[in-house]
């Protein structure tokens, strides 16, 4: 896959090396083989939907070169979701603590979850998170009305409002919650996007997009770049490039990166370049490695 399926444009080599000179990201006292690059989004066997252990997404991450990473098994407070009552905590924290002696001098090891904003469930979102410690929390829209937005199946009998609207509402409902300081896929609702419709994109929502990334903006969260949205070949990443410029206009001051892995040959998967990209944009790629690499 070149850069141009990549929606990288073409200034993009796409080759990791030459991207991290770019970037400066090279990380001086473990050596030319590591990044600074993080990887904050990706699931294990924990969540219900994946298919790897941890040891092997760890593993892919040592292979291609990450700094660190960051679990983000999924949690949901809808019982009719596959998460729901899931995951053991308890388990989960002690096995990456394992990861981490494990793994722990190649590479940072984070837990943390994906939490699935449903405002009928807000509080119940706030006494978890109030009773529970992860290292970092995400906050993403999966389901509209019980029903998952990634499925052409939402789509179905709706119009290009009925679909869209509830899904902007939610999502603006989420910013102005205050409880997410990281704000996952904030475009998910272009995955199986109706022909139908015509193409989807920043131009067909930009107004409930603005709002929503000064709500981001204004509440001290940062939003992620997802690279799930490219290996689905949607053109570009989780938002697309247009919506990570508008960002970067409203005064957005940084972004994570995350390949949202249920595998784990997807951990990092187009890191260098899309990182690339967002430097050269003006977009600070976060970074945990700063602790490790002074
Ligand atoms: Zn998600
Ligand atoms: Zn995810």
């Amino acid at each position: 896959m070149g850069p141009r399926e990549l929606g990288l444009g073409s200034g993009a080599s796409g080759h990791a090396a030459r991207a991290c000179a770019i970037l400066g990201l090279r990380c001086r006292k473990r050596g030319a083989r590591f990044t600074k690059l993080f990887d904050y989004h990706m699931h294990s066997t924990y969540s219900p939907d994946a298919r790897s252990t941890l040891d092997e997404m760890c593993e892919s991450a040592v292979r291609r070169g990450l700094a660190g990473v960051c679990f983000t098994e999924h949690v949901d407070f809808d019982p009719t979701d596959a998460a729901y009552g899931y995951i053991n905590y308890k388990r989960y924290l002690s096995d990456v603590d394992r990861c981490r002696d494990k793994y722990g001098d190649r590479l940072d090891i984070k837990a943390g979850v994906e939490v699935t904003y449903q405002a009928e469930f807000a509080d119940d979102i706030r006494d978890f998170l109030d009773t529970h410690r992860f290292d970092h929390v995400l906050g993403s829209v999966h389901l509209i009305d019980h029903v998952f937005v990634g499925s052409p199946s939402y789509f179905v009998g709706k119009s290009e409002a009925e679909a869209c609207e509830p899904y902007w509402r939610e999502t603006m409902s989420m910013a102005r919650s205050g409880l997410f300081t990281r704000i996952g896929h904030l475009d998910y609702i272009k995955t199986r996007w109706p022909r139908e419709y015509g193409p989807s994109g920043l131009d067909r929502w930009r107004g409930p997009m603005t709002d929503i990334l000064q709500m981001v903006i204004e509440s001290g969260a940062i939003i992620e770049v997802n690279t799930s949205a490219i290996r689905r070949q949607l053109g570009g990443p989780y938002p697309d490039w247009e919506t990570l410029e508008l960002y970067r206009q409203l005064g957005g001051s940084g972004v994570t990166m995350g390949s949202d892995a249920h595998n784990a040959s997807d951990v990092g998967q187009y890191f260098p370049e899309v990182a690339a990209r967002l430097e050269r944009m003006g977009l600070a790629v976060r970074s945990e490695c700063e602790a490790l690499c002074p």
